[in-house]
């Protein structure tokens, strides 16, 4: 069987373009919604789980939230005068992505349950395989398969043997009881923390196995009061309001300065995250096992209310000593000691290289992204790869990744591709892709750029290449901004 999009053609109209939306999360849902309101309505949108969200579906531990203001992450077009925190719960979040994709009419058109495992570009045209053996075939597609996707599990010995729940935080187990329990957290990344803060007065005995130390932000996690989302209702303005003043804080006081280790900006965070620690941590020793060694945001920065709290409760333990293997009773660390356990927690992250991978993409003559992306993933303005025309990315490789909001890098992503897809609407182009010389050039400037950044000061975190090059976007939001606004015609190799 397949489903198949309209007639092949060697160029196509202005009306019969078709759209292949791969993935139904955040940037697969704003796709959908910004084809239809711009007339692309033949598009598909593959999904291969059973519901919509993302990252906000799979991520259900507890204390999961956004660290990124709710009325910054939310969509331009669809602010939320309902959400109950400054800085909501996940699942909220998730209710909200269900809710906008039901009310523009996008939700119903997800077809669920079938992964998409090919993606070949033949006789100008892409063709997909699914899982269950169905094709499609479209004039573009559009990869919004996500970052922080692939859970990684640490190469830890013993881990099978561990005797009561094991689990990555992306894949909680809600079967397994926590209260009363004894848990264990490998990790101390954004999530780690999330789930220390919700869970230490529920559990018996919580022990935390810290690598390395986090620099820790305080943030006030306010309620919103019924009279303030009446308001929010009665003047949808006053959302608007809240978002462009947090959009600019956070270009200005922190993804602008990000790219400068030096800047002035970056010193004031260093001082704000020390003197939280100073002032939080009562114990100088426990302060100095939470003292990181490296500058603040050199990591992603953690936000949090009240991490330092629950790590000062009695039943909270943070363990610095290194983990020499897992048993079935707990966790034998170096220096000999057995930190016996009822529930293991995984919270050591993903694997952020796959991208749009295991997916097997296939370009112009047969070229693999696998082999191009052989060193490492890379895409010009982190949407585009040369050799695979009408093959866009969202929230591609070298792209802004950090503390703001990534529904606000992929509308500007998306903006800047629908004026790509114009160019081959009017029916001057029929294929587009950044050119080799473009990608390139790209590519060298951005890993020069990437030398002065605060992520190459000297710790290890998942912005890093195996050589240690940060891959994100190196340079200013504003540039980014720019860049996304209207695509340089001379970059693009186009048919
Ligand atoms: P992460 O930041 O990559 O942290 C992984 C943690 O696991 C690190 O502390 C790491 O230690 C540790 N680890 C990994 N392998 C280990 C091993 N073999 N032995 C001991 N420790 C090990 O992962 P995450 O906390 O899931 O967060 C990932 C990203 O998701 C965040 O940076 C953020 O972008 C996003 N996130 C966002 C929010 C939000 O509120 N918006 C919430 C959660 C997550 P080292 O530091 O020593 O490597």
């Amino acid at each position: 069987m397949t489903t198949e999009g309209p007639p092949v053609s060697s160029a196509p109209g202005k009306s019969d373009l078709r759209f292949l939306i791969i993935g139904a999360g955040m940037s697969g849902i704003l796709s959908a919604i910004k084809l239809q309101e711009a007339g692309l309505d033949n598009f598909a949108i593959y999904e291969k789980a059973d519901r919509l969200g993302g990252t906000w579906r799979e991520n259900t531990y507890p204390g999961i939230a956004c660290d990124v203001p709710s009325h910054f992450y939310s969509y331009s077009f669809a602010p939320n005068p309902e959400w109950s925190h400054r800085f909501a719960p996940g699942s909220e979040i998730h209710a909200y992505f269900e809710e906008v994709a039901r009310r523009y009419g996008v939700a119903s058109r997800i077809q669920y349950g079938n992964e998409v495992t090919h993606c070949a570009f033949e006789d100008g045209r892409w063709k997909i395989e699914l899982a269950d053996g169905t094709t499609d075939q479209g004039d573009f597609v559009i990869a919004a398969t996500g970052v922080l996707h692939h859970p990684a599990y640490p190469e830890i010995e013993g881990l099978d043997s561990f005797g009561g729940a094991v689990f990555h935080t992306a894949r909680w187990d809600h079967e397994a009881p926590l209260a009363g329990k004894r848990i264990g957290i490998v990790g101390t990344g954004s999530s780690a923390i999330q789930i220390v803060s919700a869970i230490v007065d529920d559990v018996a005995e919580l022990t935390l196995f810290q690598r390395t130390a986090q620099w820790i932000t305080p943030i006030d996690n306010g309620e919103y009061l019924e009279e303030e989302k009446a308001e929010f209702r009665r003047r949808p303005e006053a959302m608007a309001e809240i978002r462009e003043e947090v959009a600019r804080a956070f270009t200005d006081g922190f993804a602008n300065v990000l790219v400068d280790a030096k800047s002035p900006m970056i010193q004031a965070i260093h001082a704000h995250c020390l003197a939280n620690l100073e002032n939080s941590v009562k114990d100088p020793e426990l302060r100095e096992k939470l003292r990181p060694s490296y500058q603040a945001a050199c990591k992603r920065l953690i936000m949090s209310e009240n991490f330092y709290d629950a790590i000062q409760r009695p039943n909270a333990m943070l363990v610095t000593e290194e983990i020499e293997r897992i048993e079935k009773s707990g966790v034998r660390t170096r220096d000999g000691v057995l930190h016996e356990l009822d529930i293991l927690v995984l919270a050591t992250g993903f694997r952020v290289e796959s991208f749009v991978r295991p997916m097997q993409v296939t370009g112009r003559g047969g070229k693999r992204l696998d082999d191009v992306w052989k060193d490492g993933p890379f895409a010009y303005l982190a949407i585009s790869v040369p050799d695979f025309p009408n093959f866009f990315m969202l929230n591609g490789p070298n792209g802004p990744v950090g503390n703001f909001s990534l529904i606000e890098v992929a509308e500007l992503q998306l903006a800047y591709i629908l004026q790509l897809v114009d160019l081959v609407r009017a029916g001057e182009w029929k294929e587009v892709c950044a050119s080799q010389e473009a990608a390139d050039r790209f590519d060298a400037e951005r890993r020069e750029a990437a030398k002065s950044t605060i992520w190459a000061t000297g710790c290890k975190s998942w912005y890093l290449d195996e050589d240690g090059l940060p891959t994100a976007w190196p340079f200013t939001f504003d540039r980014f901004r720019e860049e996304m606004s209207e695509p340089r015609i001379a970059d693009l190799d186009r048919i």
